[in-house]
């Protein structure tokens, strides 16, 4: 894959395939949770939306596998219940709920990938959208491109802003980040450009976990 076509990819899996064994298992989770995050509404069960926030919470290890585990278990008692239930009543709040247990379950995402990526059965694809290209973009930046961070960049002020937006998922603040970047002598238009696009944004956007450090 060159760079434009990554630029302009509809098609999730083929991205992967450039990132797979050079990212970290903690943007792939939190790609799997902006997945979720994006069809919230075709997740039917309260308890399949709780596996997600808290595997999300994993990947910043805020809780740790054993809370998981039982969130997962939860999670599959909603996809089991589906099925027993019937698959041809459920339409696609099966496979929604099947991806949430499955992107709860997950421990070794690069392995993983390695195994399903480039298939139809990839998760968390299990409807795989080209929507999910505008969210790879975003956690992953473009790794054509790779952008090293100025420790000057990192002031008190932008680093703070930083992690309010990822707090809060305030991402209508990134133009703020922006301005605070700039003030610091940051003049690289991929941050600057990013920070003031109209995104989408989520938690692991490569910009606010460039100031913080996340990888
Ligand atoms: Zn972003």
């Amino acid at each position: 894959m060159t760079e434009a076509e990554w630029l302009s990819a509809s098609e999730p899996f083929r991205m992967l395939q450039v990132l797979i064994g050079k990212v970290s298992d903690r943007k792939l989770r939190l790609l799997g949770v902006a997945i979720a995050r994006a069809s919230w509404d075709r997740l039917s069960d309260e308890r399949s939306r709780r596996a997600i926030e808290v595997v999300e919470r994993f990947a910043d290890h805020e809780v740790d596998e054993t809370t998981l585990q039982s969130f997962v278990e939860r999670a599959w008692d909603v996809r089991d219940e589906m099925w027993d239930a019937g698959p041809e009543n459920c339409d696609d709040r099966l496979w929604m709920a099947e991806a949430a247990a499955l992107t709860a379950s997950v421990y070794e995402w690069n392995g993983t990938f390695h195994r399903t990526g480039g298939t139809d059965d990839g998760y968390p694809f299990r409807l795989p959208s080209p929507a999910h290209c505008d969210l790879i973009r975003d956690i992953f930046g473009n790794p054509f491109r790779p952008v090293a961070v100025d420790p000057a960049w990192l002031t008190s002020t932008a680093v703070a802003i930083a992690q309010g937006i990822y707090d809060d998922r305030a991402f209508d603040r990134l133009p703020i980040l922006a301005d605070a970047l700039q003030d610091a002598g940051c003049e690289n238009a991929d941050i600057l450009a990013h920070c003031r696009s109209e995104g989408p944004h989520v938690r692991g956007c490569w910009v606010v976990d460039l100031v913080l450090g996340k990888s």
